[in-house]
């Protein structure tokens, strides 16, 4: 199927609770967020992947987290997300190679991260971090891999001009429609159209704007009941001809994010209909 189902699942938070989940609603792919450094030994990578296998769940993205990072709000992102903050920029370069070699292990050949609120291009630091991204793409390709920018922490054109700029075949974007949103950063249908060209993967998610865009956090809200229009959000993936996975991302816990999940895979499931036939 060209537009499989999936969902965000991070690895330290009730991952079997998760796999059920996954299961229970038949979806083929999950993307993951990596565990930590003790979780990533040669011999839990097996055991993680059997329990994918298991489960009949391909694991298409690999999320790189980093210590220290805070998304309390708008501006505490700006300080402590990615590969941005210059105090922790060379060890979190290393950390997201150690993820990549993990996601090569796994035989998941897309590796994504949230780089952090990129600077303007005139600031003294854009060029060393179009630097440091080249080098990260360089290494995700001996591992033959894509590495994939999260949207949403600056404007489409901004990320457009960054990834001109990095100019490298195997750099490509998660498109996170919500986080257009949740940031303020610009209208997502419009932005999607911008960076069309490098959306490989996406997350499934919305939200309602904030009354200050930009300083206060949007609102993340069951997909469908927010200011995405999904429907439209669907017609365009189809003009650009997006052919990757379904990923649905809810950032709540407990229950009440795998009743929210259920609902959604039941909204994909019509509009891949609606959309694509599928
Ligand atoms: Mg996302």
């Amino acid at each position: 199927m060209a537009h499989p189902l999936g969902i965000f699942i991070r690895i330290d938070e009730g991952l079997e609770q998760r796999l059920l989940a996954a299961q229970k609603l038949q979806l083929p792919t999950a993307q993951i967020l990596a565990p930590n450094t003790e979780e990533r030994t040669a011999d839990k990578i097996t055991k993680l992947a059997a329990k994918f296998k298991q489960a009949n769940i391909q694991i298409t993205v690999v999320f790189c987290g980093f210590e220290g990072e805070s998304y309390a709000s708008i501006p505490a992102v700006k300080e402590t997300v990615g590969l941005v903050p210059l105090e922790t920029r060379h060890e979190r370069l290393q950390e997201a190679k150690a993820i990549a070699n993990f996601a090569r292990a796994l035989d998941v050949h897309v590796v994504a991260l949230h780089i952090g609120v990129i600077p303007k291009a005139t600031s003294r630091d854009y060029q060393n971090l179009v630097q440091i991204t080249r080098d990260l793409c360089d290494h995700c390709r001996a591992n033959e891999q894509h590495l994939h920018l999260e949207t949403g922490q600056e404007s489409a054109e901004h990320l457009k001009q960054f990834m001109l700029a990095v100019s490298r075949e195997n750099l490509a974007i998660n498109f996170d429609p919500a986080n257009m949103i949740l940031y303020g950063s610009g209208e997502p249908i419009v932005a999607l159209k911008q960076v069309a060209r490098w959306v490989k993967s996406l997350h499934c998610k919305d939200a309602n704007w904030s009354a200050n865009p930009g300083i206060d956090w949007g609102e993340e809200v069951p997909l469908g009941e927010g200011q995405v229009d999904m429907e439209k959000f669907f017609h365009t993936l189809k003009e650009i001809s997006y052919d990757g996975p379904l990923t649905i991302e809810r950032e709540i816990g407990g229950e009440k994010q795998l009743q929210d999940i259920a609902r959604a895979v039941k909204l994909l499931h019509r509009l891949r209909t609606q959309v694509w036939g599928e």
